[in-house]
């Protein structure tokens, strides 16, 4: 499909603007001639020097604060925007309290959002980052596609995917709503990985750091479904620029099992320079035995290895191919681009 011109003259709004995949939706909002206005929580922190390093974001670029967890907090940040992106969310998975930590921020902030972009009268359209969290909490070998739900979480149960979850809802159920003037597109992301633009590690890094310092001692029995995140961010963008673009995304390239991940890294060389997992754990005794090391971790370690240890993950991404001309990145290449750029920031070898 053929880039458009910058639908809005107006600053796009994206919320969680210093996160890793809204950092990655700012550049190619840049690269493509758009004005920003990211929210964060704190502003003059250096946490988002990187925002304004690409071109372009010197002049184009303004950050306000909004935390999702206060009153109307996003008035300012959507006057006069036609388009927001809300990527913002907590995204941990062991976490102290998962009503106080996860479902409030990721539903009430929702919700705050929503009704900010309701009140402002100039929002045409919002593209909400949900997840793969929202789709299903369990690697079962069933082929997921945007019709499906998580009908399994709760708050004792994988209560990140469950925030997720309804997050989600509840920002379909306000659109339903009457006397709503937008519309509503969803990105629903699997396991998203490649290279960074600041320098925290993301939630989803975690296995890949985990391999070169001992936190991931042994090859387990489980597969993803990965997305580089520089098509994450374009599928925001191809959502919000698209007049076609409707209802959920997909959004997943490829699968690969921890052991085919660990061979494609051995075999470029970074079993010489980092001691990676070797003790297998994915086949015959391996597997309960795992499951019976995952029943002592953290909690929400612990759900999610034991709703994916020993099981397969599939999924169809024709919607997003065919509705939007996303084209997903190899897998291997973004593997590898991962561990190189973690390496570049310092991240491997260390706890
Ligand atoms: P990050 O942790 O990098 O980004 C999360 C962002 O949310 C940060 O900018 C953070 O702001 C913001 N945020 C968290 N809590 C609050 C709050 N109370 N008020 C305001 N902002 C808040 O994660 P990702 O970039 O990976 O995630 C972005 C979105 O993508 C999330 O909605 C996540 O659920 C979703 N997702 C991620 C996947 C992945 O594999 N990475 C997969 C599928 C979905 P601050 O900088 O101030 O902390």
């Amino acid at each position: 499909m053929t880039p458009l011109e910058p639908v809005t003259d107006a600053p796009v709004l994206v919320t969680g603007a210093s996160g890793f995949i809204a950092s990655h939706i700012i550049a190619q909002l840049f690269a493509s001639g758009y004005r920003v206005r990211g929210t964060v929580r704190d502003p003059s922190s250096a946490r988002h020097a990187h925002l304004r390093a690409p071109v372009g974001a010197e002049d184009r670029l303004e950050l306000v604060t909004a935390d999702l967890l206060e009153a109307n907090a996003f008035d300012r940040a959507v006057k006069e925007c036609e388009y927001v992106l809300h990527t913002a969310s907590p995204y941990q998975i062991d976490v102290a309290d998962p009503q106080r930590d996860l479902i409030d921020p990721a539903v009430n902030g929702t919700l705050s959002v929503l009704e900010s972009c309701m009140r402002s009268r100039s929002v045409r359209k919002v593209v909400l980052t949900s997840s793969v969290a929202a789709i299903t909490d369990r690697a079962d070998g069933h082929v997921n596609t945007e019709a499906d739900w998580n009908t399994r979480s709760s708050l004792s149960r994988n209560p990140y995917y469950f925030s997720k979850t309804l997050a989600e809802q509840t920002a379909w159920s306000f659109v339903e709503k009457e006397g709503i003037e937008f519309q509503l597109v969803v990105i629903n992301p699997f396991y998203v990985i490649g290279p960074s633009l600041g320098p925290e590690v993301n939630t989803s890094h975690g296995f890949f750091t985990g391999f070169t310092n001992g936190s991931v001692p042994a090859i387990l029995a489980i597969e993803w479904a990965f997305v580089d995140v520089r098509d994450v961010a374009t599928a925001h963008v191809l959502a919000m620029e698209r007049p076609g673009a409707e209802g959920r995304y997909l959004v997943a390239a490829g699968t690969r099992t921890m052991r085919q991940v660990l061979d494609l890294l051995r075999s470029n060389g970074w079993g010489d320079r980092y001691k990676l997992p070797s003790i297998s754990l994915d086949r015959g005794i391996g597997i309960p035995l795992s499951k019976a090391v995952a029943a002592v971790q953290a909690r929400g370690t612990r759900d999610y290895l034991m709703t994916h240890l020993g099981g397969s993950m599939r999924f169809d991404n024709s919607k997003v191919k065919t509705e939007l001309g996303l084209v997903f990145r190899d897998v291997d290449q973004t593997i590898l681009e991962t561990m190189d750029d973690l390496e570049r920031w310092g991240h491997l070898g260390k706890k």
